[in-house]
């Protein structure tokens, strides 16, 4: 189960909304309840109608990206809101800059397009000298504001759709401003250097606006910077690993297998086993036979739930990653990834020859950084 609902397909495109967003619609009412002034209902009908048509426009702003890649032939899975916002789930980015540049522009060009549309109708509907005494005068629009009327939401609406497209081109990953210096780089430097820069210049950005949110006292501001910076420090280290292991194949970083344990082994056994064995996960092995994969995590918490005595048959896994040595490492380390195994094994004419894990692709990756051309490339 997925969590989440299906409200409608655009072009093919299913747009969903997870359950937790409905936390944003009670907490949209709860503010309106007390903001409501004369009538707490009319507050809290404001506010739900506001956050709901403010998640539309963050629709819209996904649905820019999402048309825009499959004017590329990018397949779009679907579109889901969260409280935080909403994410187009693509099969994959396009391969040249210029295509991620428009897809990523699309989204925010999508919210100034919506706050030059809905500043003309407010300019129509609530006049210009009355629109410009409002956004020169703090206290007067905070009274039109809590009116809570057709004017003060289309005004709201206004506003946040020039945040939304303002804080969107923030250059930091993930927001769409990171991946736009990303392919402008990319028009000059490889592509991993490219996000390694890219994310750079996003974790300088975090840590600025951080600074100056603390500074100000600003705490909710000073997370979102510690978010961005997290996030931005992942990216690196994600394209890091891709500069590192491209080009290279399975066969070229295998590693010898480990202690094969047999089904009937106890615990305490194949603990002694691990003991003198560098490999995280041990394969399970009856009559010449693979039966599974017992990993050191899964071995220390079965010998706490279980005891010492208890059988290794009974807590392996039995769901094992295949890999040929001529898979490429990339591919290889995602669908490790992916399945959530720490190690998978490498077979080669129905034969076991290694194994690989997450761990050893780590140890790789340490090592070409200092030295890329350890092992040859094709
Ligand atoms: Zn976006």
């Amino acid at each position: 189960m997925s969590w989440s609902l299906k409200l409608f397909t655009v072009r093919g495109i299913p747009i969903r909304v997870h359950i937790s967003f409905l936390l944003i619609v009670g907490w949209a009412a709860y503010i309106g309840l007390s903001a409501g002034g004369g009538s707490w209902l009319r507050g809290a009908a404001f506010m739900v109608t506001f956050v709901v048509l403010l998640f539309a426009c963050v629709v819209l702003h996904e649905l820019g990206h999402s048309l825009v890649a499959q004017l590329f032939g990018v397949r779009v899975q679907d579109i889901t809101l969260w409280p935080i916002g909403g994410v187009a789930r693509m099969a994959k980015m396009p391969e040249r800059p210029y295509q991620e540049f428009l897809i990523t522009a699309a989204g925010p060009a999508t919210n100034v397009l919506l706050t030059v549309g809905l500043g003309a109708l407010a300019l129509v509907w609530i006049g210009p000298g009355q629109l410009l005494r409002l956004v020169t005068t703090p206290w007067l629009l905070n009274r039109f504001l809590s009116q809570m009327d057709g004017q003060s939401l289309l005004l709201l609406l206004t506003a946040n759709n020039a945040i939304l497209a303002l804080f969107n081109l923030i250059p930091a990953f993930p927001m769409d401003g990171g991946r736009l210096l990303r392919s402008v780089l990319a028009a000059f430097l490889p592509y991993p250097k490219a996000t390694r820069t890219a994310a750079l210049v996003g974790q300088l950005f975090a840590t600025l606006i951080g600074t100056a949110a603390l500074l100000a006292g600003n705490i909710m501001l000073a997370l979102v910077g510690l978010f961005v910076f997290m996030a931005a420090w992942q990216e690196r280290q994600q394209a890091i690993t891709q500069g590192a292991l491209a080009g290279l194949r399975v066969r070229q970083a295998v590693q010898p297998v480990g202690p094969r344990l047999h089904p009937l082994l106890t615990l305490s056994e194949a603990a002694a086993q691990a003991a003198t064995s560098p490999q995280p996960a041990y394969l399970v092995v009856d009559g010449g036979r693979l039966v599974g994969l017992l990993t050191r995590g899964e071995l220390i918490n079965a010998m706490r739930r279980a005891g010492p005595t208890a059988r290794v048959g009974s807590h392996l896994n039995r769901d094992v990653l295949q890999l040929r040595p001529d898979d490429a490492l990339l591919a290889a380390q995602k669908q490790l990834q992916e399945r959530g195994a720490i190690m998978g094994i490498v077979v080669e004419n129905g034969q076991v020859t290694g194994t690989l894990s997450l761990l050893d692709l780590a140890r790789l990756v340490d090592m070409l950084r200092a030295h890329p051309e350890a092992l040859p490339r094709g």
